[in-house]
């Protein structure tokens, strides 16, 4: 059983790297952000609660974002572990997080100010099935079409420059206080998230003492039901990656309305 958090700002490519790590360790990969995403996109009551901070780059209030975490938790499917992105961001929700749970390593993606804001201004997400894409480096076939199902090209509402100043401002706030509770039981461990995905990914296995990364190879009708010379695009790590949340309820999302 393996439990890890990761963090790291805005554009770092935390849900990249939870993927990557959770794919063949078959941790379950929770992104509390995603979870947060599907209820805005779905109207549900949670994602009316949360719809305007996430706009504005806020964070949600901690007892609405403890209750969404627990009430996954508590559903228990991660029966190898599960990798947790974008938990805890402050003091008080690292400290219920240690409450419960004994966490094997905090993984920190750092990656300068400069560098979020050119990432972050040219991510582009999927409206229909939420792939995720980059103007910079991963562009899409046909402009402002998605690749996967054709759907339409949006800016993230939280990726504006306004937004973005705020949660740079919060990340160096928070993410110090958090860390300093982490390192007192000695987890933390900080990887440079400039290179490309694959050999940032080899770098957390190293450090984490884990087998090398190995693209999960699917069989011959291809991942996510497509043919083989799409899947190996598809999957590929940093060019679309998919949060696997977006399309279908992220389990516990709905139940989560505290
Ligand atoms: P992310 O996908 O991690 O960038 O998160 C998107 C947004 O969800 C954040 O800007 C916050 O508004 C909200 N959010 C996600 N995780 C948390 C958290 N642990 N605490 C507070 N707000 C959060």
């Amino acid at each position: 059983m393996r439990k890890y958090v990761i963090m790291g700002v805005q554009g770092s490519g935390k849900g990249t790297q939870s993927k990557m790590l959770a794919e063949d360790l078959d941790l379950v990969h929770i992104g509390v952000g995603d979870i947060f995403r599907w209820n805005v996109q779905n109207h549900t009551k949670l994602g009316a609660q949360v719809r305007r901070t996430m706009a504005e780059g806020e964070l949600v209030g901690d007892d609405l974002v403890e209750a969404v975490v627990r009430d996954r938790l508590t559903q228990h499917d991660w029966n190898y572990g599960f990798i947790i992105d974008g938990f805890p961001r402050s003091r008080r929700q690292a400290e219920f997080f240690l409450e419960s749970y004994d966490i094997d390593a905090v993984i920190v993606l750092d990656l300068p100010d400069s560098e979020v804001r050119r990432r972050v201004l040219s991510r582009r997400l999927c409206a229909d099935c939420g792939m995720d894409y980059n103007l910079i480096d991963s562009t899409p076939k046909e402009a402002g079409k998605c690749d996967m199902c054709g759907g339409e090209l949006v800016t993230r509402e939280d990726d504006t420059e306004e937004a973005l100043e705020v949660r740079l401002r919060q990340w160096h706030e928070q993410a110090e206080a958090v860390l300093e509770i982490f390192r007192r039981k000695e987890y933390v461990f900080v990887v440079d998230a400039r290179p490309a995905p694959e050999i940032i990914q080899q770098r957390i296995r190293q450090s984490l003492g884990l087998p090398p990364y190995r693209p999960r190879i699917e069989d011959s009708s291809g991942a996510n039901g497509l043919p083989a010379s799409q899947a190996s695009t598809a999957s590929r790590p940093g060019t679309a990656s998919r949060p696997g949340t977006e399309s279908q309820a992220p389990a516990g999302s709905q139940t989560a309305s505290a």
